[in-house]
């Protein structure tokens, strides 16, 4: 398939911004998390930026269907990807305390397992960073309405920037075909948007694009931390 001019133009934008973080914020990385968008940032990130890190937070508690995309990647592009995995000790508490799936029983038990999983390896990831850089799009969420394509991270005290803000799904997915990118095999069984296995399930015609996530939450509380303002750390 062939790309179109306003997709063209929006590529060759996210390129020249990619370039320009990657010299003025060094050390600048970049956080992928193996969704669709985040291999169209690896994609352009690995032919055009190598001066951007790209790092990943293994919870531990992904799909298997994740891990053989991390597989293909690394496959692809080289050993550019560095992971981060939450610290054993949190972990065990964790468990001991709450079970394997004590995530279930409150938004307070959910946010502490996202806290040990996902917030503090990426605190670990961002430490010495000047800025980061994230797949977000503005309507993947009700969450992400107000995002902006760069903007302070207060919670990690750095920049943070997302290229593909603008960009739809429709743009997502014509660039993964157009450039034969590898994707997560779950998107072809109704999961647009995948974090761990637990907390993630497919979606029905209609639904929100988010719905899977956390699908027990009400969709204002579903976010895992890492990407609110200020990061509340959970008792
Ligand atoms: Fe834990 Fe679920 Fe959060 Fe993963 S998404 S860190 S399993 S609560």
């Amino acid at each position: 398939m062939s790309l179109t001019p306003e997709l063209q133009q929006k590529i060759e934008a996210t390129q020249a911004l990619l370039r320009d973080i990657g010299q003025s914020y060094p050390p600048v990385a970049f956080a992928n998390s193996f969704g669709a968008e985040d291999m169209v940032l690896t994609d352009l990130i690995c032919k055009h930026t190598p001066n951007i890190e790209i790092f990943t937070l293994d919870t531990g508690r992904l799909p298997a269907e994740t891990y053989t995309l991390m597989q293909e990647t690394l496959q692809r592009y080289g050993q550019r990807i560095v992971p981060y995995f939450p610290e054993h000790q949190p972990v065990e508490q964790y468990l001991r305390e709450q079970g394997p799936n004590g995530f279930y029983e409150s938004v307070e038990l959910r946010k502490r397992c996202c806290y040990i999983r996902k917030v503090e390896p990426l605190k670990r990831a961002l430490q010495g960073k000047k800025a980061w850089i994230t797949g977000l799009r503005r309507e993947q969420a009700p969450t992400r309405t107000d995002l902006s394509v760069k903007e302070w991270d207060e919670g990690n005290g750095l920049q943070k920037f997302n290229p593909l803000i603008d960009w739809s799904h429709q743009d997502v997915w014509d660039y993964i075909h157009h450039f034969e990118v590898p994707y997560n095999a779950l998107h072809d069984q109704h999961y647009p948007s995948i974090g761990c296995a637990p907390c993630t399930r497919a979606i029905s015609v209609g639904e929100d694009i988010r719905a899977g996530r956390w699908w027990w939450e009400n969709p204002e509380s579903k976010e895992c931390g890492l990407h609110v303002k200020k990061i509340a750390v959970p008792a």
